[in-house]
């Protein structure tokens, strides 16, 4: 007894069973063989694809990560624009705030709440805060946005 996956012209798929895989073959040409949801007579072996996860667009920053048996070239060339763009936006981002924001390193929490309060001009400034120094700023109502992380510079890699 054998098994297969059998798929219509209409794509409704089913399993056939047969005693032999000659079988298959001789109740195609007898015209026995039809789709049980259509009567389609135009029945074929189903051809089994590698399975892809659906979900393969929400993880799109996690690649490149080569599925089983899958060349990384396989991927949708959209997602793989859509992920390049991306990191070209980041790259810039990141570019334009090491140009135009002051860095004050670890008193970022500090050198915003003083503008915040008035005792300092204002500025761009970059820099770190802890969890804690983050909700002090936020308790005193100073927003600070956590930037993306930078994208990997292919060329230093090498
Ligand atoms: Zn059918």
């Amino acid at each position: 007894m054998v098994i297969y996956d059998l798929i219509c012209d209409a794509r409704h798929e089913f399993e056939g069973w047969f005693n032999n895989s000659g079988d298959l073959v001789s109740q195609q040409e007898q015209a026995l063989l039809r789709c049980p949801v259509c009567d389609s007579l135009a029945v074929s072996k189903k051809v089994t694809a590698p399975k892809l996860s659906k979900k393969s667009n929400s993880t799109l920053v996690s690649y490149p990560q080569q599925r089983q048996g899958q060349p990384v070239t396989n991927l949708n060339s959209s997602s793989v624009e859509a992920y390049s763009k991306l990191q070209s936006m980041l790259t810039q981002v990141h570019k334009y705030i090491e140009s135009n924001f002051k860095d004050v390193g670890n008193k970022f929490a500090d050198e915003a709440l003083s503008m915040h309060r008035g005792d300092k001009e204002l500025n761009s400034i970059r820099g770190t805060a802890t969890a804690e120094e983050l909700k002090g700023l936020a308790d005193e109502g100073v927003t600070a946005l956590p930037l993306p992380v930078k994208p990997v510079d292919k060329k230093k890699l090498n």
